[in-house]
């Protein structure tokens, strides 16, 4: 419900332009932002002159009210602090790009335990030196499966 104006720069053909983008997602109240999150649309743009898809990033936070959940990313040190004094009952994870909130998103909304899953995911790899790599998908509750 937040936004900011991010000034963009066609690595392509040059041109410029400002684009409004969200700050802050509220994933019971805005489902639509949630689902650009999911589909990995949220932070990409398209340049109007040459339709050369750019990515961008900057400061933002997902908010979970019913999950009692904030995932950050890109945030201040500042930021960090108030955000755990303003919700002290609420978990904060950090991510560092939107590849990583898409993955965090994807997690919590089904409902499974971020620090669990990241902890699994480190297992897989440290198990398999041949893993670099392991991206959350989805869950198969049906069959139990990740
Ligand atoms: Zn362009």
């Amino acid at each position: 419900m937040r936004h900011i104006l991010v000034e963009i720069v066609c690595r392509n053909c040059n041109y410029h332009s400002h684009i409004k983008s969200h700050t802050l997602v509220n994933s019971q109240l805005e489902p639509e932002l949630k689902e650009r999150i999911v589909q990995g649309t949220m932070f990409r743009y398209q340049c109007p002159c040459c339709h050369t898809v750019i990515a961008f990033i900057h400061s933002f936070l997902y908010h979970d009210n019913e999950q009692k959940l904030l995932i950050g990313m890109d945030l201040k040190e500042q930021t960090i602090t108030a955000l755990k004094d303003q919700h002290p009952d609420s978990q904060l994870y950090l991510v560092k790009d939107p590849e990583q909130l898409r993955e965090a998103v994807n997690i919590t909304a089904d409902y499974l335990r971020l620090d669990a899953i990241t902890r699994l995911k480190k297992q897989l790899i440290k198990q398999d030196a041949s893993i670099q790599k392991v991206i959350y998908h989805d869950y198969d509750r049906e069959n139990q499966m990740l």
